[in-house]
C-alpha cells in the first residue's frame, strides 16, 4: 500500500519566529503519527532553521538544476541535501506563471518561467541528489472548460519524466493541483479529482506506477480533506493556506490516516 503524503506549501508566508512558533504548535497538535508522512515547505530562507528544530520533514517551495556556478539567486538540489532538506517542490502552477486568482500582465510572466523542460532539469537534479521531487501539474479553467484537462496533464508529465529510467523515477511524488482550484476555496469534485491522479497513474511507467505516489492539491481544508484522500488514487496532499495554521494542518494530516 502507497503511504500517503501531506506536504504544507506555505508560500510567501511567515516571519521565521512565526515559522517556528507555527512548527512547535504542530509538532505539539499532532504527536507522534508514523502511517502518514508529512512536512512543510517554508520560504527557503527558513528551512534552515526549521530543520535544526529537528521534529518534522522539511523541504522547499523550487530547486535549480545546476550544481553550483554563475546562477545568481538560485539554489541547487546538492545545497538543499547539505542544509537537511527532505523534498522539493517542482513546477508549481504559481512558478509557471498560472494562478488561480491572480491575474498576471503579460509583460512580467517571464519572472515566472518555469516550463516543461525546465521541470525535467530539476526533476533530475533533485533524483541525482536523493532530494523527494514533488511534480506539479494541472489544469487552467480555459483548458478544462476547453476539454483539455486529460491533454494539458499528460503533456505535462511527459515533459517532466522525458528521458528518466524508471528505476530513477521511484522517489518521485505527482502533485495534482487545478490551478482553478488553487487558493480560490474552489476545490475539485473528490471523484474527479481521483478520476484525473488516476489518469495521471496511467501516463507513468508501467513498472513503477502503483508505487508512485499522486497526491491532490487545491483549496484542500479540514472539511474536505477525508473524502480526497479516501479516494483510491489520491494519496495526500500538497496543501497551501490551511497549511499556515497548525490546528488546521494537524487535521488535514490526520485525515490521511486510513
Ligand atoms: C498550493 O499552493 O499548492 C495549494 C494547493 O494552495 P491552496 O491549498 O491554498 O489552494
Amino acid at each position: 500500500m502507497r503511504k500517503k503524503i501531506v506536504i504544507g506549501n506555505w508560500k510567501m508566508n511567515k516571519t521565521k519566529a512565526e515559522a517556528i512558533e507555527t512548527l512547535k504548535l504542530f509538532y505539539a497538535g499532532l504527536g507522534s503519527l508514523d502511517s502518514v508522512e508529512y512536512g512543510f515547505c517554508p520560504p527557503f530562507l527558513y528551512i534552515s532553521d526549521m530543520v535544526r528544530e529537528g521534529t518534522i520533514a522539511i523541504g522547499a517551495q523550487d530547486v535549480f538544476w545546476k550544481e553550483s556556478g554563475a546562477f545568481t539567486g538560485f539554489t541547487s538540489a546538492k545545497m538543499l541535501k547539505d542544509i537537511g532538506a527532505k523534498f522539493a517542490i517542482i513546477g508549481h502552477s504559481e512558478r509557471r506563471g498560472r494562478f488561480g486568482k491572480l491575474e498576471v500582465p503579460e509583460s512580467t510572466i517571464g519572472s515566472f518561467a518555469e516550463t516543461d523542460e525546465t521541470v525535467n532539469l530539476k526533476l533530475k537534479a533533485c533524483l541525482a541528489e536523493g532530494v523527494i521531487p514533488i511534480v506539479c501539474c494541472g489544469e487552467t479553467l480555459a483548458e478544462r472548460e476547453a476539454g483539455n484537462t486529460d491533454s494539458v496533464i499528460a503533456t505535462q508529465i511527459a515533459g517532466a519524466l522525458d528521458g528518466i529510467s524508471e528505476a530513477d523515477l521511484a522517489p518521485l511524488v505527482v502533485a495534482y493541483e487545478p490551478v482553478w482550484a488553487i487558493g480560490t476555496g474552489k476545490v475539485c469534485d473528490a471523484a474527479e479529482a481521483n478520476r484525473v491522479c488516476a489518469m495521471i497513474r496511467s501516463c507513468l511507467p508501467a513498472s513503477i506506477r502503483d508505487s508512485i505516489r499522486i497526491q491532490y492539491g487545491g483549496s484542500v481544508n479540514p472539511a474536505n480533506a477525508k473524502e480526497l484522500f479516501s479516494q483510491s488514487d489520491i494519496d495526500g496532499g500538497l496543501v497551501g493556506g490551511a497549511s499556515l495554521k497548525a490546528e488546521d494542518f494537524v487535521q488535514v494530516v490526520q485525515a490521511a490516516v486510513v
